[in-house]
């Protein structure tokens, strides 16, 4: 099986939408040549559609999606700040450690992996928190966690969603759910390879901006000055902007957006239930509690009982060399207990899930 057949299932990355392959194969720009800050602009615009926000601080951290995820606590984290955090998987977790080493005093809820987070333990967590931070979609459980409420019942607290997995696989609504922070990853939903961090960052939120914050390299107050149109005083130089990796975010967003948000959400909660249902059928449990299942991230139990002489990683080596799929091992507490099936962006078609499931059936049988 030839290593560009490779169809990826994982937890991400996912395989590009053809029309990113095209951008990335294509001439490298200067990064402050007009036509590469006339793309960065546009892909800005992009992801204010995709984000559902007219926030005009929205850009693509230089980063995978954990260097958004430290851009959006170190900006807004001061030593002492009651913070709270929901927990219910790995990213939480990760959440918790960069609050932890920015001083933070961190409030956690936690919740059993495999179901959501009651809102009401977050908002009633602390009687007045600087921030409440949650991921939307839990990429190592598969489950997703509510939004809209902590919105709506915040009250001063900044709203900060981890939106690396949902962002363009299912509804993500910045404004209407009164989100003050969110950041993406490019490699998930979006269909892009991994290297930028996709950020947006309320009107509110940015009257609350650390001044100094103790990174340089992801200080917010001089990236924003890098993406200021010229009404607001012009662009100043901050680093070299990942020309390609933008070129193919560009790329990627204007698929999706050519597609219509609504239909490429529709394509992934259709193949997610076709790949669901297909595991049930195999005589396989899937883990995540039921009503708040994520259509482009499964998680499976493993079957107790596996073919004669094979681990649960034999198992998936051989999708990988038989069938070129690759699936996901458990992450945390869950490994060696799930697999994690990926049905993102480009990949989330029907062709491919029903190749995984007919790969899947002849590994196990
Ligand atoms: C993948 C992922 C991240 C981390 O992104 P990297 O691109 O691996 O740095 C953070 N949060 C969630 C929910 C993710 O799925």
């Amino acid at each position: 099986m030839p290593i560009s057949d490779r169809l990826l299932m994982g937890p991400g990355p996912s395989n590009p939408y053809p029309e990113v392959a095209q951008a990335l194969a294509g001439p490298v720009l200067g990064h402050l040549d007009p036509e590469f800050l006339a793309i960065l602009d546009a892909t800005n615009d992009r992801l204010r559609q995709v984000f559902a926000t007219a926030n005009a601080l929205t850009l693509p951290v230089s980063g995978t999606g954990s260097a958004g995820m430290e851009t959006s606590f170190v900006n807004f984290v001061r030593p002492g700040d009651p913070v709270v955090i929901g927990v219910n998987g790995v990213f939480g977790e990760r959440m918790c450690e960069v609050a932890g080493r920015l001083g933070a005093h961190l409030i956690r809820v936690d919740a059993p992996w495999g179901t959501p987070i009651p809102p009401d333990d977050l908002l009633s967590a602390h009687p007045n928190p600087s921030i409440i931070a949650v991921v939307h979609a839990e990429t190592s459980t598969g489950i997703r966690n509510d939004i809209a409420p902590l919105g709506a019942g915040k009250g001063d607290a900044l709203l900060l969603v981890d939106m690396v997995t949902s962002l363009g696989g299912i509804e993500v609504a910045v404004d209407e759910w009164n989100v003050d922070i969110a950041y993406s990853g490019t490699q998930k939903c979006l269909g892009v390879p991994p290297g930028l961090s996709p950020l947006t960052v309320s009107a509110a939120a940015r009257e609350r901006m650390v001044e100094r914050p103790s990174s340089w390299y992801l200080d917010l107050n001089l990236l924003s000055r890098y993406v200021q149109s010229s009404a607001e005083g012009g662009r100043v130089y901050h680093h070299t902007a990942p020309v390609t990796m933008v070129a193919a975010l560009h790329a990627g967003l204007g698929a999706i957006l050519d597609e219509g948000l609504e239909a490429a959400r529709s394509r992934h909660a259709e193949c997610g239930h076709l790949l669901q249902d297909g595991l049930e059928a195999l005589g396989l449990k899937l883990f995540a509690q039921a009503d708040h299942r994520l259509p482009q991230l499964t998680t499976v139990e493993i079957p107790s009982r596996l073919p004669d002489g094979t681990t649960e990683a034999d198992c998936r080596q051989m999708l990988l060399s038989r069938y070129g799929i690759e699936i996901g091992a458990g992450a945390g507490q869950l490994a060696g207990k799930v697999w994690r099936i990926g049905c993102m962006g480009h990949t989330a078609r029907r062709r491919n899930v029903l190749a995984l499931l007919g790969a899947l059936k002849e590994v196990l049988d």
